[in-house]
C-alpha cells in the first residue's frame, strides 16, 4: 500500500492500472475510519482490481462555526485498516494542494441540497459535490461507495454524475451500526459517557417510524410525529430535523410511496449526529 500526497502521484499510479487493463474502486473519506468505511473499502475490494481511499477532511464543506479544527485525525490508525483491507493507495493531499491560489470553480446544484442538512448546513453540499468531481477527475474511477448514512450526500452525488456525465457507478452502502444501534460516525468520539447512551434516542426513534409504516401508516406527518415525540423524552436531544422525503430528489412528500428517505438531525449536547432509513413503498 502506497500513501500519495499529490495528484500527480495519484495520477501517474492510476494511469499506469489503467494501461493494463486494471479496474479501480474509490472510497472518498474525511479519516478516522471505523467499520462504517471498512464496509465500503471491503466492497471496492471486492469489486474491483485496484482500489484508492482518500483521505481529507474538506475545509470547503465545513460552515462557520463548524468542527473543522477538531475533527478526529488519526493517520496512522486509518493506514493499519487500510492495508488490513488490501487498499492499493491512501490518497491523503494537504488542502493547498487540492485548492491551489485562486482556485474559484464550483460545483453546485438547484435542486437537492435545499432540504434536510442543506438547512442547516448552507455551504456544506457545494463543498461536498467540488472535492467529489475533483476527487473523481483525479482518480478516474470505474465505481465509488458512498454509505447510506449520509443519505442525502447519496443522492446528490448520484444526481451529479447523471447530470454531469461523469463515468463513474455510484454505489450505496448500507448503514454500519454499533451493536446498540447507533450509527457509526467519527463524530461520535465527540460523545461523553452520558451523551453516548443519549445517542441511542436517534436509532430506536427511528425504529418506532419504520414501525409504523409497515404496520400501514402512509401519513408522513404522523411518522414525523412519532419519531419527534419520541426522541423528545431524550433530555440531552435537540431535534435539528425530522423529515420525510423522496430519495431521488429529496423533496418532502405527504403520503408515502415509491423510495422515501426517513432522515433526522438530532444535536446530542453540541454534537449533531444524523440517522436515516430508507423504505420502498
Ligand atoms: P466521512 O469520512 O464521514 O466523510 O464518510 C466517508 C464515507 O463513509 C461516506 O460515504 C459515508 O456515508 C460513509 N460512512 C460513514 N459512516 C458510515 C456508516 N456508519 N455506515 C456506512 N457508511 C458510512
Amino acid at each position: 500500500m502506497k500513501i500519495c500526497y499529490t495528484v500527480d502521484e495519484v495520477r501517474t499510479a492510476v494511469k499506469e492500472w489503467k494501461r493494463q487493463g486494471l479496474s479501480v474502486g474509490f472510497v472518498p473519506t474525511m479519516g478516522y475510519l471505523h467499520e462504517g468505511h471498512r464496509s465500503l473499502m471491503e466492497a471496492a475490494r471486492k469489486d474491483n482490481d485496484k482500489v484508492v481511499v482518500s483521505i481529507f477532511v474538506n475545509p470547503m464543506q465545513f460552515g462557520p462555526g463548524e468542527d473543522l479544527e477538531t475533527y478526529p485525525r488519526d493517520l496512522e490508525k486509518d493506514s493499519k485498516l487500510c492495508e488490513e483491507v488490501g487498499v492499493d493507495i491512501i490518497f491523503h493531499p494537504e488542502p493547498e494542494e487540492m485548492y491551489k491560489a485562486g482556485f474559484c470553480t464550483y460545483v453546485d446544484m438547484n435542486g437537492l441540497t435545499t432540504e434536510l442538512c442543506g438547512k442547516t448546513r448552507p455551504v456544506h453540499f457545494r463543498g461536498v459535490q467540488t472535492v467529489v468531481l475533483k476527487l473523481f477527475n483525479i482518480v478516474t474511477p470505474d465505481r465509488a461507495y458512498f454509505g447510506q448514512k449520509d443519505a442525502q450526500q447519496l443522492a446528490v452525488i448520484k444526481r451529479m454524475v447523471t447530470d454531469l456525465n461523469v463515468g463513474t457507478e455510484i454505489i450505496g452502502c448500507p448503514i454500519i451500526r454499533e451493536a446498540d444501534g447507533l450509527a457509526k460516525s467519527s463524530r461520535n468520539t465527540y460523545l461523553s459517557d452520558e451523551e453516548r447512551r443519549a445517542a441511542l434516542i436517534l436509532s430506536k426513534s427511528l425504529k418506532l417510524g419504520r414501525e409504523a409504516i409497515e404496520a400501514g401508516e402512509r401519513d408522513s406527518k404522523k411518522v414525523i410525529d412519532i419519531i419527534s415525540q419520541n426522541i423528545a423524552t431524550e433530555p440531552l436531544a435537540k431535534i435539528d430535523y425530522v423529515d420525510v422525503v423522496d430519495f431521488a430528489t429529496i423533496t418532502p412528500v405527504d403520503k408515502i410511496t415509491g423510495e422515501t428517505l426517513v432522515a433526522i438531525a438530532v444535536y446530542i449536547g453540541k454534537t449533531r449526529l444524523i440517522d436515516n432509513f430508507i423504505v420502498e413503498v
